[in-house]
């Protein structure tokens, strides 16, 4: 909190804003009418609040619910005001909403913005969304007035700016209830003081604006002059009128007010249910993802109208998690307009609207993949890892989300993935396993020697490389009856045939007394043991069947969350009895078990291993003095 302002103050923007506020003026963003659906989006934002406040507060409004945005150009003054009758801003507000960094994510904005090239940076302007600050634009000075529902005259307050850096506050009076936004149009930007051109402005980007939207117009009758009022939106709700009268650009205009994005979507998907339930919607499938969709907080994507009243901004149980990304409005007439928060919680009408949305966009998925193969890459590149969660959070629709995934193999060129279908229609029917392997990137994991075996055996791996890959497989378990694995973990139902035939085998081999060795004198392996999954590499780790993977691993310590998680199992060494290093290990110990370079060749060995997993080494200095040693022998 501040202490409110007596006498005029002047302040500074927060440094970030101070460079947003630079750029945005300076960007080459040659629409500059778009600051006008930027505030009358606010003031409409504002007169929503209101409504809903007065809800359960009526005593707020006063009276006053003749809801109105004002544009008042003045030719004089050189001004245009956008003026509601919402509900206003008290200082703290002001400051907080108009002085700081509104949004987050702001600073990371910026970041990439100075790394990005030149030309990029408008294009990056826009898809940030200025809202506000796209006043600076048009004007070189905003004053904004403003007094709170429920303050008196009295409580206004005024605060101005010349987007250089500072802004004032005042103590200020207001009549009534609401906010105005005053540009001092700058000389380039006089046109928006024209009728015609607001009329314009007004029906191109906000005709769908459920509040009027009006001007005050000069009127000629029988010689005499008044100023009459004229209403410039048409107020129609577009999700309400018929889809054959909607034009694709009017769609593409309330996704880019509904959404904030300035480009164009994907998917527009406009729902109409009538008889046993009656609800409209008419929800988006962006393009892009909005460039902070990973650093914020997960919010929902739809709003929640009843009878055209909007009743909750971004609301939680329209749709799951999961689909987040999806972008619109749904209006249902089966909710009364009074519903709370707590109400909308477990509200059966709601539940049936988020099951018939959630078949709906599946659907148009489904359909984009079969239709579409390269604008749905597209999508899942963007949107795909969030998709993913349902696989994880939604049992009832695991089978058509695993239908929907998009991952590499082995048998697929980098930058070309394929459908899990396709990988089983080219494996032989009597395959059990699909298997898979996870880590940080295609290249690190596609040579890794986990794949030996099964490239020897032309078998397709998955190769995985989403951090939310290990759920999804872990949640999956199997497709279509194939068991997924990992390849670098012993199967669990493999699990206890393939270690009594590792046992026989080291038997029969004469290995059992070294393995035995070595497992003493390597402390950090839960065991040392003979291995069919190599063909070239000597030696590799491997995590038991249920336990957490070396990449796993890495990744909460990434996280930071390595706390959280149960300490790290040990993994089993798993030797190659047909590679030379091992024989000759087997030759060394026959000859002399407490020969000393045995030690030396297991501990590299197993350093060797942690590598080809793409982990750290402990004590990196000391396999390069290991290694060093034995160069030092072999190269004479
Ligand atoms: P956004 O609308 O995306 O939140 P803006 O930059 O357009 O971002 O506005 C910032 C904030 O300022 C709004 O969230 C709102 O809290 C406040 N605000 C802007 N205009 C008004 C208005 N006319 N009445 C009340 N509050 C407003
Ligand atoms: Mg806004």
């Amino acid at each position: 909190m501040t202490a409110t302002v007596s006498a005029p103050e002047r302040r500074e923007f927060k440094t970030e804003l101070k460079q947003l506020l630079d750029l945005i003026v300076h960007s080459l963003y040659t629409k500059k009418e778009i600051f006008l659906r930027e505030l009358i989006s606010n003031a409409a934002d504002a007169i929503d609040r209101a409504r809903y406040e007065a809800l359960t507060k009526p005593d707020l409004l006063g009276g006053d619910s003749d809801w109105k945005i004002r544009l008042i150009p003045d030719e004089k003054a050189g001004t245009l005001t956008v003026s509601d009758n919402g509900i206003g801003m008290a200082q703290d507000a002001i400051v907080e909403n108009l002085g700081t960094i509104a949004r987050s994510g702001t600073r990371e904005f910026l970041e990439r913005l100075r790394q990005a090239e030149a030309k990029d940076r408008p294009e990056m302007i826009g898809r940030f969304g200025v809202g506000f600050y796209a006043s600076f634009m048009v004007a070189d000075r905003v004053t904004v007035l403003s007094r709170p529902a429920g303050g008196g005259p009295a409580d206004a307050v005024r605060w101005e700016s010349d987007g250089q850096g500072e802004y004032t506050l005042e103590p200020a009076e207001r009549a009534t209830r609401g906010t105005d936004v005053i540009l001092h149009l700058r000389d380039d930007a006089k046109e928006f003081l024209a009728g015609w051109r607001l009329r314009e402005i007004v029906k191109h980007y906000s005709d769908f604006i459920e509040h009027p939207v009006v001007t005050e117009v000069e009127k000629e009758t029988e010689g005499k002059k008044r100023t009459e009022e004229e209403t410039l939106n048409s107020r129609q709700a577009i999700w309400l009128r018929a889809k054959a009268e909607i034009k694709e650009e009017e769609y593409q205009e309330f996704y880019r007010q509904v959404s904030k994005d300035h480009e164009d979507p994907l998917k527009t998907i406009h729902m109409v249910a009538e008889g046993t339930m009656e609800f409209r919607a008419l929800v988006y499938l962006p393009t892009r993802k909005p460039f902070d969709f990973y650093w914020r907080e997960p919010k929902a994507g739809l709003h929640l109208y009843v009878r055209r009243v909007l009743i909750m901004h971004e609301c939680d149980e329209l749709l799951p998690g999961w689909l987040r990304f999806v972008k619109g409005v749904v209006d249902s007439s089966d909710l009364p307009l009074n519903v709370s928060r707590e109400l909308l919680q477990h509200n059966p009408v709601l539940a049936r609207i988020r099951t018939a949305l959630v078949t709906k966009v599946l659907k148009t998925l489904e359909e984009l993949k079969t239709s579409e193969p390269e604008s749905y890459l597209k999508f899942f590149r963007e949107f795909g890892s969030v998709l993913k969660e349902g696989v994880s959070q939604d049992p009832a629709n695991r089978e058509r989300l695993a239908e929907l995934l998009l991952v590499e193999t082995t048998k697929q060129e980098a930058g070309k993935p394929t459908t899990l279908a396709e990988v089983l229609g080219r494996m032989p029917a009597e395959a059990k396993e699909l298997p898979y392997l996870i880590g940080e990137t295609r290249a690190q994991i596609e040579h890794s020697p986990y794949l030996e075996g099964h490239r020897a055996r032309g078998e397709e791996v998955l190769l995985l490389t989403d951090p939310i890959d290990e759920f999804v497989m872990e949640s999956l378990g199997e497709y279509k009856g194939k068991t997924l694995t990992a390849a670098d973990r012993a199967t669990s139902a493999g699990d206890e045939a393939a270690a009594e035939a590792a046992k026989k085998q080291a038997e029969a081999e004469g290995y059992t007394a070294l393995l035995g060795h070595l497992a003493a004198k390597l402390p950090e392996v839960k065991e040392v043991r003979l291995t069919g999954r190599l063909t070239e590499s000597a030696a590799c780790l491997v995590a038991d069947g249920g336990a957490m993977s070396a990449y796993m691993e890495r990744l909460m310590q990434r996280l930071g969350r390595a706390g959280e998680a149960p300490p790290p199992a040990k993994r089993a060494l798993e030797l190659n009895p047909s590679h030379a290093a091992v024989q000759g290990l087997k030759r060394m110990y026959a000859a002399n078990p407490e020969d000393p370079r045995i030690e030396v060749v297991a501990g590299l060995l197993h350093d060797q291993a942690v590598l080809a997993e793409g982990s750290k080494l402990k004590d990196p200095a000391g396999f390069a003095r290991r290694l060093n040693d034995l160069l030092g022998r072999v190269v004479t």
